[in-house]
Formats: C-alpha cells, structure tokens, sequence
C-alpha cells in the first residue's frame, strides 16, 4: 500500500489504516477492548483471534504509522525500549552490533547489561566520522544501530552512508527515529531496514503514554518481526494504540510548532553570555548542519546547552524555571529540561558519558509548543540564577 499512497504526509496521518465502525458510522476507529475474537468455524477467523496476535485498534495504528515511514509493516510495543530489545532477538549469539556513542541511555543499558549475557557484542563508535563505523565492522556484525539526531548532543549521522556500509557486510541498519519522527526523517526512504521509536515521545507527543513502535518494508523482516513479536507478547496495550492514532492526526503540525520554538530558542541561548555552547542541527554553526539539512525535512524540537559555571549553575537553571517543566523524556506539547548526566544519562557509565561531551554543565531542553515569547523569558529568568 503505502509506495503506492501518493496523498500527502498530513491526509496519510489522518487516514492510513483508520477505518469507521461500520455499525455506526463512527468518524474514528474504534476502541476494541477484547481478547478474543468469535470464530465463524472451528480453525476459521475472521483476521483476528486472539489480542496478543493482532487486535484491530492497534493494527490501525501500526498501519498509519508504517505508512507514516514509507513502509508496509509496524509492530507496536509496551514500550520504546521494548521495541529496541525486541529488534535485538532477530540476532543470536556470536552476532556483534555496531552502535553510535551517544546513544538514550536505556539503549546502552539493554545492550551491555541485558544482552551481552545471551552472548551478543556491542561496539560503540562516533558515527559523525563515517570512517569509525566502515573501521568498526567484523566478519560477525549483523546490526548496525543508529540514533540521529543523537540525544543529548544532537550528532548526526549520515544514514544512506551507514546502509552502504551495513550492507556491504549484511548487516542490518536500524535507525532510532525517536528525535525526529517520520514527519522529519524517514530512514527507510534512505536506506534503513528498521526503524524503532519511543511512542512515548513525538509520536504520542502529549505525554500521557509509554510506547514504542518497530517498522520495516522488508518482507522476510516483517514476517520475522510479526513471529517474534507474538511469542514474547511484545504489545501496545490497546488503549495505548488508539491513543497514538489519535496523536499521529496532528503529528505534522506538532513537529513544525516544536521545530519553529527550538529554532528561535537555539538563536536565543547562542546569543546569551551565561551560555558556552548551543547543540541545536538547525543552526548553521552546528558542525553537521549541511547533513542535517539533506537528510532532515526539520530539525526538530530538541535542543541542548552547555552553560558556563559548570555543575552548580546549572543546577540553579534547572531550579529556576517555571514554564519549563524539569522533568525526563521529552516530545510532549510541554516544555521539559533536564539534567542528562544526573538524569536522563545517569545509567550510562561515567566514562563512556564523559568520552561522549556530557558534561556536568550540559543542559537538555524538550522545546513544547507553548508561545515562544513566555519559553524565552522563562529561560532569561532561569539564566539570571546561573
Ligand atoms: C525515550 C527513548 C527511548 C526509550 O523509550 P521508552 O518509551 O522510554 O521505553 C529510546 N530511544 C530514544 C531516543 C528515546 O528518547
């Protein structure tokens, strides 16, 4: 469907895979709370027959967001870090991963502490040198594994690059599109065999939910995906799914009123003397802002900074704001900052985090969608404690 589906992004987001209760008309799809399905015949079904398998609701969801990446099949999950380790079980032991360096921190907490014990080895390399990752491979690399932009510090990565050289070594490339969503980036459209997402996040984008999402257009993947995914039970509880189709409808609009308020904020904080450094890829002093802006249809909502006055300054910035929400996670229609290497990082081994630029003065903000003039005088407030 989706490669033949030439509607716009926005028209896709609030149609793909949604259909009408029949019975009723129903302008939006049904919330389907049931386990299981009434058989016509014994061994006959209907499509549907038992909820861990499949369960309408969440196949619309799944459906608009494959389209959503120029892709035929999504599975969703409980949570993102669940689509993560459940993407991990298409390998088996002996299998070596490469991965970028500054990757979410539950990421690298499932890799070394989860599955390095079922006999998988991760390496871990900066990716904005595409040279580290052609460098990285072995004979027994079967994953390479992506995020870009990078969080905290808003990396990119050259995805069609990373593909050639995945695939040169049948590897798979799966790319963590959480940062941008498809409304910004479509990995599968640059090469990528899999994209994983926290839900939770842009997707969701109201934080009122935990989820994640797998997509993939390869068929012998999806099917392979489909398999895993119903052995381990993997799913969105179906609340959740109907939640997130409802969220995707505005996915586009979000996404531009995000970027166009960390745009303006980035400008703000390179401009302020309490501030050392900003990473933002929309603005042209970023080191990868070409790249960003090939591969990227926008830069997205995610900024951070680097504050001067090092780990008590930041801590009384981080106090100090009152639009802006301290708090984890991001993607929400709320501004969020945070403290990576006390917060959000804090997982992360010390060494490999200092290795990665997260210092104690770098600062995270989740740029919401409020009006842009209160989000910069809260952030001159805030910045007047430093
Ligand atoms: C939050 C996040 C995850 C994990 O998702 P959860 O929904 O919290 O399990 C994975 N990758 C990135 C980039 C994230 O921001």
């Amino acid at each position: 469907m989706p490669p033949s589906d030439s509607r716009g992004f926005r028209t896709r987001s609030i149609h793909a895979g949604q259909y009408r209760d029949e019975a009723t008309g129903s302008v939006i799809t049904p919330l389907f709370l049931t386990s299981t399905y009434e058989q016509p015949a014994p061994g006959e079904h209907t499509g549907y027959e038992y909820s861990r398998s499949g369960n309408p609701t969440r196949a619309a969801f799944e459906a608009c967001i494959a389209n959503l990446e120029g892709a035929r099949y999504g599975f969703a999950t409980a949570s993102g870090n669940l689509a993560t380790g459940t993407a991990m079980f298409l390998l088996k032991a002996g299998d070596h991963v490469v991965a970028s360096d500054d990757l979410y921190g539950g990421t690298v907490r499932l890799f070394d502490q989860l599955f390095t014990a079922f006999g998988i080895a991760f390496s871990y390399v900066d990716m904005t040198n595409i040279d580290n990752l052609r460098g990285a491979m072995q004979s027994n690399t079967r994953m390479v594994w992506v995020e870009t932009p990078s969080n905290p510090l808003t990396k990119i990565i050259d995805i069609v690059a990373a593909a050639e050289i995945a695939h040169a070594h049948e590897a798979l490339l799966a790319v963590d599109n959480t940062f941008l969503s498809p409304a910004f980036q479509r990995p599968i459209e640059l090469g990528a065999d899999l994209v994983v997402h926290s839900t939770t996040k842009y997707l969701g984008g109201h934080s009122d939910l935990v989820a994640g999402v797998m997509v993939t257009d390869d068929d012998a993947l999806g099917e392979r995906l489909a398999y895993i995914s119903n052995a381990l039970g993997i799913i969105q509880a179906t609340f959740d799914a109907w939640l997130s189709l409802r969220s995707l409808k505005t996915l586009d609009v979000r996404m531009k009123a995000h970027e166009r308020n960390a745009l303006s904020l980035a400008q703000f904080l390179s401009d302020h003397d309490k501030v050392q450094r900003v990473y933002y890829p929309g603005l042209p002093s970023h080191p990868q802002h070409a790249l960003a802006t090939r591969q990227m249809s926008g830069y997205g909502g995610m900024l951070s900074f680097d504050i001067k006055g090092g780990l008590d300054a930041a801590r009384r910035v981080l106090q100090a704001t009152e639009v802006f929400t301290l708090a984890e996670s991001l993607g929400g229609v709320e501004s969020l900052i945070e403290h990576p290497a006390l917060m959000t990082h804090a997982s992360m081994p010390q060494a490999m985090r200092e290795a990665a630029g997260l210092t104690d003065s770098l600062i995270r903000v989740s740029v919401g969608i409020e009006d842009i003039d209160d989000l910069k005088n809260d952030l001159e407030n805030a910045l007047a404690h430093a």
